[in-house]
């Protein structure tokens, strides 16, 4: 697959951006390196001058850029998700450094959408956002000082996607190709069965949504790790639905 249509199939999201400088400085970044695709997941201020500014001629990047209210949205259609985080938690997806990460992006992204997720200035992503991803990135840094300008962080993954794309071998997939193989599952459809799991395993006194502990961030980061096909989420669905069916044998005999 050429480079461009693999580039093109990966959006940038940020969540939250607090400084409209910093969107500019995105979008910049990303117009250098070949992307094009940028969501905005609720935008303290956009649009805005100093976004225009700091965009200098990527403001084509800006008009074209999604914006969305909620992560899950900017995600809806994507089948592999990575989320950057300065910090390592105990409870979000595996982590790893750009370049093995960025040639699993490229891998998938020749199966379908792809995204990159980048946290707000002051705090970050938060777990919530994180436990969306299938895989985090950390860039390396001094260890006494790791964050880096949200613009700059931007800059650093796409610099790498684009010497990752323009290799002489394109990076393969990670996924075992069989001849049963179905699509990828898209976030919404994964979405959409961890909230059916989370209710069957609540009704079934497995799962007290009023102490949550760590449940769901494990089973999403077991799930995450093996990036569910959609036959496969059907199935898993289906179970899930069986178990909710009364059975109509007459099983109250107390
Ligand atoms: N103070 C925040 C960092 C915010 S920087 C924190 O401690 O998490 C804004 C965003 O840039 C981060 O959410 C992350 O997506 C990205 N970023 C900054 N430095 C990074 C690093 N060293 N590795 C990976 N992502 C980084």
């Amino acid at each position: 697959m050429k480079p461009e249509i693999l580039l093109s199939r990966i959006r940038i999201v940020l969540c939250r951006p607090s400084h409209p400088g910093n969107i500019g400085a995105a979008a910049r970044a990303m117009k250098t390196m070949g992307l094009s695709r940028l969501s905005l997941v609720n935008p303290k201020q956009f649009p805005d001058a100093e976004a225009d500014a700091r965009a200098t001629g990527a403001v084509d990047l800006l008009q074209q850029a999604e914006i969305h209210a909620t992560l899950q949205d900017a995600l809806a259609d994507t089948i592999f998700v990575i989320g950057l985080s300065a910090r390592q938690r105990d409870l979000g997806p595996e982590i790893g450094e750009p370049r093995p990460m960025v040639a699993r992006l490229l891998a998938a992204a020749a199966e379908g959408e792809v995204a990159l997720v980048f946290g707000n200035e002051t705090v970050g992503l938060s777990n919530d956002e994180l436990q969306q991803c299938h895989a985090a990135v950390s860039i390396p840094t001094n260890p006494d000082f790791s964050s880096l300008n949200l613009g700059s962080a931007v800059q650093v993954l796409s610099y790498e996607l684009r010497m990752a794309a323009f290799l002489e071998s394109p990076p393969v997939s990670d996924t075992v190709v069989t001849p049963f193989v179905s699509p990828s599952a898209t976030h919404n459809e994964v979405e959409g069965f961890y909230a059916h799991l989370e209710a069957v395993m609540t009704a079934a006194g497995f799962y007290n949504p009023a102490q949550p502990g760590r449940l769901m961030p494990k089973l999403r980061r077991l799930f995450g790790r093996i990036r569910l096909e959609r036959d496969e989420v059907n199935i898993l669905r289906g179970i899930l639905a069986a178990t909710q069916q009364p059975t109509g044998h007459g099983t109250r005999n107390s």
